[in-house]
């Protein structure tokens, strides 16, 4: 049967306390034993259903997580207090002093720059490649390696990672395949594809009222237990816990990221098509010119369409800025990071959220200057959006 995430997230039921229609607000840090007994049990993480202490974990961190699970069909999930809270501690987990990580080179500048300058204080080494190249990938494999990194759709420069592929090399080589989904939920379900590993930063679409900060590690439930483990579980031990509050908050807003996700895809597919006619250099997975639209299509829950980023090329730094406050002066969007928002926001990734990555290493990777990312918002008439932008994109000299 095919897989169809958003049913799995409506067919999960948490009632609150007293009949609630949403579950109920675990307000406590710490919970009470019956017994010492349990108490000791629950340490050695033996009792199911027992709540110890809210950094292992708390009952609305669990509905949320098993929601997470649900959407990419893992087992179980742990969910963090940041995007970059549930990436560290994965490969942390993962990796030792010694080991080796392949990873794609277009990831977030976060990720980045934990690989190329954090990990290496503790003797664990990085080859960056690019992921779309699977001999280049396999290349770079030595006896060390422990894991392949990469992102489904890549930040920015939405490059495509073939999880099939990926997954086939790292059982080969009896690697953990890790895979940031974050700029594609739902329209793609890395696990299904043989991912071991789906990480997101919640406080992207699936939030997406860019209101809060949130992370998810979907995986086995032995994996997650390791992670949660008292004794030497990395998420446990590095606390980036996420608040109950918030998990119930995040929960609410999950129940809506189909509609939304099929809104921000037919937006930037729309503005994508035009911009291209328009002779834009326009990146994005849902066109043909797109270098992976084939592998993109082959791995696609279709009804998600290809996600809401896009990118285009002005040719320059001064165009990039000039059109990007033009169009938030008409009210077209924001000049702000992230994505995901109900509104469209646009960044220069080259001078903000991959100003980590060294600037030959930016040229390297084809992540020019002119380059603006868009996270296409959820306009209710995009063609009325579309002739606006077209108007700015005239007035700077773009077009
Ligand atoms: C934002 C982002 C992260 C980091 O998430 P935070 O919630 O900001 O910690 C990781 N990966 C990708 C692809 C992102 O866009």
């Amino acid at each position: 049967m095919k897989f169809k995430p958003a049913n799995n997230i409506q067919d999960l039921q948490y009632f609150g306390e007293f009949g609630g229609v949403n579950p109920s607000i675990s307000d406590s840090s710490t919970y009470t034993f019956l017994s010492a007994k349990t108490m000791f049990d629950t340490f050695e993480g033996n009792t199911d259903g027992c709540y110890l202490y809210s950094r292992h974990s708390s009952p609305s961190n669990l509905y949320l997580s098993e929601a997470l699970a649900a959407m990419e069909g893992t087992e179980t999930a742990n969910v963090s207090a940041t995007g970059m809270g549930a990436i560290t501690p994965t490969i942390l987990q993962i990796c030792e002093a010694g080991d080796h990580i392949v990873s794609s080179r277009t990831i977030y500048g976060g990720t980045y720059a934990f690989l190329k300058n954090f990990t290496p204080r503790m003797d664990i080494e990085t080859s960056f490649v690019d992921i779309t190249k699977i001999s280049v990938v396999e290349a770079a494999i030595t006896p060390k390696t422990k894991m392949i990194y990469c992102e489904t759709v890549s930040n920015p420069l939405l490059e495509v990672a073939d999880i099939k592929a990926l997954s086939i090399l790292a059982k080969k080589y009896n690697l953990q395949l890790v895979v940031d989904n974050t700029f594609s939920p739902l329209s793609i379900s890395p696990a299904q594809l043989g991912a071991d590993i789906v990480i997101h930063s919640l406080t992207k679409f699936i939030n997406g009222s860019s209101d809060t900060m949130g992370g998810v590690i979907c995986a086995t439930t032995d994996f997650i237990n390791s992670q949660k483990s008292v004794i030497d579980g990395a998420s446990m031990l590095l606390g980036a816990s996420m608040d109950s509050m918030r998990a119930s908050s995040i929960l609410k807003n999950l129940r809506t990221l189909h509609i939304r996700v099929k809104q921000h895809s037919k937006n930037a597919n729309y503005l994508a098509k035009k911009f291209e006619a328009d002779g834009l250099k326009t990146v994005y997975p849902g066109l043909k010119s797109h270098p992976s639209h084939e592998v993109f299509k082959s791995m696609m829950n279709e009804e998600y369409g290809f996600g809401g980023m896009l990118t285009i090329d002005t040719g320059s730094l001064e165009k990039a800025n000039a059109l990007m406050e033009l169009m938030q002066e008409r009210n077209l969007g924001y000049l702000a990071v992230s994505l995901g928002f109900y509104k469209t926001l646009f960044s220069a990734p080259g001078t903000s959220t991959s100003s980590e990555i060294p600037l030959e290493d930016q040229k390297e990777m084809g992540l020019t200057d002119g380059l603006i990312r868009f996270s296409i918002g959820l306009d209710n008439d995009i063609e009325r959006t579309y002739q606006m932008m077209n108007a700015c994109m005239k007035e700077i000299g773009i077009l």
